[in-house]
């Protein structure tokens, strides 16, 4: 299960997040690109935009419930 307070670095302040777990598979980004995206290095995804609809919270949830890791959280602020 994923932990707020372990981040990853870059994702944005609300509800989704990434933490260190991530093990920099893709999943999420190609998932919902709208929201997930790698970071710089490509080797850690990060949210780079919270959720602003339902069907971008549903692609959050489907890449959350997806991640082989347990990386995604959204219970974060
Ligand atoms: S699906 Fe999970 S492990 Fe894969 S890049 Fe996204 S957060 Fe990382």
């Amino acid at each position: 299960m994923a932990d707020k307070n372990d981040k990853d670095e870059g994702t944005v302040k609300g509800a989704f997040y990434v933490d260190t777990e991530c093990i920099g598979c893709g999943m999420c980004a190609e998932t919902a690109p709208d929201n997930f995206r790698m970071n710089d290095g490509g080797d850690l995804a990060i949210v780079f935009k919270q959720p602003e609809n339902v069907d971008e919270r549903n692609v959050c949830e489907e890449a959350k419930d997806a991640c082989p890791a347990e990386a995604i959280g959204d219970d974060g602020e």
